[in-house]
């Protein structure tokens, strides 16, 4: 097993590898930059080195990154998600440096990072995949007759896109050319390729993804699905588990299809296969994710495995412990992604100092958290604060013990998220378990809401108390 590993990352996600690595009593090394000198996971970690220029550089430069780890005699390196965890020549860095990457090796990254290659993968094992074009848009004219031919709305994609970036709907053939010109340049300024291929677009689709775990010995399992549709310009907010809309018989189909999608590209690591499932129970592949994802604590709540330490046993060289007929899924999940922005002028992102912070707790709640009282929210990265991540026996019991959690999270000094999510958990469709990628468009009515609640004043006092005591 590996004695130390670097984590490449920060926040929640830095924070959740050093637990797992705490639990398997391996020793971490954390990077940071200068504007996060007070962050939680810098704290936790067993050494923490600065690195940059600037708060982003140090994060993105591989060969400083491969070089710190070799130095401080750390054996592997969690790349955690964004930043360098899709990047294969980060990957064949620290092969070449004798470092173990957690997460699949090179090639396999360099196929999955390219939605086309991707879909063109899962066309040849029989996996169905959106109708679109085949292979990459070379011109405007070539655009036009696809579209023309499948019909409108379409979606441009970025073949190197991720973080629901370099995506556009077109409706009309002068919306097409617009999101051409534009999606190229995005795409070559976001991704350094501005490759683009096209999609028919699905009306209304639920987001659904498979959870894989796959060892080094080619074995692979799935934890089941998620369902992520609640979404705002194609990023997730709102995570389940499991699908409230899936038969089994569904289940097990698309959970075979996301495995062999694997196997076909030789994966290994925890990874996700996402799909769109139409409103008449079709599904297409869209793409696959070959790192830990944010919402993975979803499936952890409802299957109990913990599946970054299973990252780390699989780099690691071990096989996978368990077979697919011992997976079973309990009861129901829901993530809300805290964020620090503000629904209510355009989820515009909000930083500072956070003057108080009280989070929730009780039966079925787990937090993720990279944040605390006196600590000042960097504007230089994504706005994620807190996950809140809450289980229960059925969907009914889950929707009201996160309402109940939501309503005793305390964040204050930055606009967060809480009570746009407040809304959603009240909000009847939502309830009764009707809504796809179309929720938030559909329902304006969420965005009302008042910002001070004198309860939260009470509890927030209360825990300012609470520290000052304990600080004496
Ligand atoms: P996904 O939306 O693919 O499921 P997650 O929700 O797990 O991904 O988010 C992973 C994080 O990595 C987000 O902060 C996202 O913005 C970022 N990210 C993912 N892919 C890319 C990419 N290709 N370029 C930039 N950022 C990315
Ligand atoms: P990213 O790499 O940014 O995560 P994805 O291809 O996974 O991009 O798509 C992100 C989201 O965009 C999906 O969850 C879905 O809501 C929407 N989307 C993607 N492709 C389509 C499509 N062909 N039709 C309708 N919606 C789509
Ligand atoms: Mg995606």
């Amino acid at each position: 097993m590996f004695r130390k590993i670097l984590v490449a990352n920060r926040g929640e996600i830095a924070m959740r590898v050093i637990r797992a690595c705490r639990e398997l009593n391996i020793a971490t090394a954390a990077i940071y930059a200068e504007c996060d000198a007070t962050a939680i996971y810098v704290k936790k970690a067993n050494e923490a080195y600065l690195v940059g220029p600037g708060p982003l550089q140090g994060f993105l430069d591989a060969e400083q990154i491969v070089g710190l780890a070799k130095r401080i005699g750390a054996d592997a390196i969690h790349p955690g998600y964004g930043f360098l965890s899709e990047q294969a020549p980060f990957a064949e860095l620290c092969q070449q440096a004798g470092i173990t990457f957690i997460g699949p090796f090179p090639h396999t990254l360099a196929l999955l990072g390219d939605k086309v290659k991707a879909r063109e993968l899962a066309k040849k094992i029989g996996v169905p995949v959106v109708p679109g074009t085949d292979g990459p848009v070379r011109s405007v004219e070539e655009a036009l007759a696809f579209c023309r031919s499948v019909g409108y709305p379409v979606m441009v994609k970025a073949s190197a896109g991720g973080g629901g970036r370099g995506l556009r709907v077109a409706r009309s053939d002068e919306e097409l050319v617009a999101a051409m010109e534009s999606g190229a340049r995005e795409a070559q300024a976001a991704f350094g390729n501005a490759e683009l291929f096209i999609e028919k677009f699905i009306e209304r689709p639920h987001h659904i993804e498979f959870q894989l775990l796959a060892d080094l010995d080619g074995y692979v399992v799935h934890l089941g699905e998620r369902d992520c549709s609640i979404q705002r310009r194609h990023q997730k907010l709102i995570e389940i588990a499991p699908s409230l809309v899936l038969t089994p018989r569904l289940r097990a189909e698309m959970g075979e299809a996301a495995i062999a999608l694997a196997r076909a590209a030789h994966f290994h690591n925890a990874g996700t296969v996402e799909f769109l499932l139409d409103q008449d129970g079709r599904y297409y592949f869209i793409e696959m994710n070959p790192r830990i994802q944010v919402e993975h604590t979803v499936t952890e709540q409802i299957t109990a495995v913990d599946i970054v330490q299973s990252q780390i046993w699989i780099a690691a060289g071990r096989p996978l412990m368990f077979g697919q007929h011992e997976v079973s899924l309990q009861g129901y999940a829901i993530q809300c992604r805290i964020n620090a922005e503000d629904p209510q002028n355009g989820f515009r992102p909000s930083s500072g100092k956070i003057t108080a912070y009280l989070s929730p707790g009780g039966i079925g709640v787990r937090i993720d958290g990279a944040v605390y009282k006196d600590y000042t929210v960097p504007p230089y990265y994504d706005a994620l604060l807190a996950k809140l991540t809450v289980r229960g026996r059925t969907w009914n019991e889950t929707v009201r013990r996160t309402h109940r959690s939501l309503e005793e999270f305390v964040l204050r000094g930055v606009k967060t998220t809480i009570p746009f999510m407040m809304k959603i958990m009240e909000e009847p469709d939502f309830r009764a378990g009707r809504f796809d990628t179309s929720y938030l468009d559909t329902h304006p009515e969420l965005y009302n809401y008042e910002h001070v609640r004198e309860p939260e004043d009470l509890v927030a006092a209360l825990s300012a108390a609470i520290a000052a005591y304990e600080g004496l």
